[in-house]
């Protein structure tokens, strides 16, 4: 991809002196993995032996198993983008890890979705039986996790109080050259209004907004966060449709070729390496 081409001439050219400047590619990366957990979305970030979870996917897709498989026994922090059930279901398959000291949770974190439910229940009796440190996240926050990666959220601000897809969390990822953009399961009325917040929002991979689903993704969007590569977190023969053809054929044009755009039902999990300062790569 662009920014990728240049980053990598620019670090060619520079050669000796790139070390002097922290560009280097014997750093280890930041390894982004799209978790294969079908209809849902969780997103493992991993980076030097330390681990952080966005969104766990459902319930009964054994996401404690898929963690283990990755080497996770602790996570830095897990932070959920709303309520649904594909997105935070699979916390409530937790606590038998936790409690026979298999995985440790170090904090979460949770939008302000207004839809409270059986889902939001479980994951605040687990967060008071386990005693997590715990907090509701708005726009303008960061999460830590990896040094000269920024981990932001866009949305939603603290001034908008809604229930389910609206209320998703948005994080964006980036280091001084290039960004990642997770939209969970926003729609088109808060793209709108996230843009009207930032209007010079870009980003080179974004995680498709709903599944790719007809409501997310208005062409508007696309075409301001001019995005060089995409992803689908999407269940395969999912009852919705998702995602919808109106908005593969979007991504056609945005992207110019589909290759550049990524389905977990498709391609399973997707997992990128990023190198800090240089650029990122699918493994
Ligand atoms: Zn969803």
């Amino acid at each position: 991809m662009f920014v990728l081409t240049l980053a990598l001439l620019l670090w060619l050219l520079t050669g000796a002196a790139s070390c002097d400047a922290g560009i280097s590619l014997e750093d280890p990366p930041l390894k982004v993995h799209f978790l294969d957990v079908g209809q849902g979305l969780a997103v493992l970030w991993e980076y030097q032996g330390r681990f952080a979870l966005w969104d766990t996917g459902p319930d009964s897709v054994g996401v404690i198993d898929t963690l283990k498989r990755y080497g996770v026994d602790s996570l830095e922090w897990i932070a959920l983008s709303h309520w649904h059930r594909d997105h935070s279901g699979g916390f409530l398959e937790l606590p038998a890890a936790m409690r026979s000291g298999s995985l440790v949770v170090k904090e979460v974190f949770f939008s302000n979705d207004t839809g409270f439910g059986f889902v939001s229940d479980s994951v605040f009796s687990i967060i008071e039986t386990f005693r997590l440190k715990s907090g509701c996240y708005k726009r303008g926050d960061t999460l830590s996790f990896a040094p000269g990666f920024r981990f932001q959220i866009l949305w939603p601000p603290n001034y908008f109080k809604s229930a389910g897809n609206s209320s998703s969390g948005v994080l964006y990822v980036k280091d001084s050259l290039s960004s990642m953009l997770l939209m969970s399961d926003l729609e088109a009325p808060q793209e709108r209004e996230l843009l009207v917040l930032s209007p010079t929002l870009r980003s080179n991979l974004l995680q498709v907004g709903h599944h790719g689903s007809a409501n997310s993704s208005s062409i508007h969007f696309l075409s301001q966060v001019s995005p060089s590569e995409a992803v689908i977190s999407v269940g395969k023969k999912n009852p919705y449709g998702h995602p919808a053809l109106s908005t593969l054929n979007k991504f056609k044009f945005v992207l110019g070729d589909s290759s550049y755009l990524y389905r977990t039902d498709e391609q399973g999990t997707l997992i990128w390496l990023w190198h800090k300062n240089v650029g990122f790569w699918r493994e």
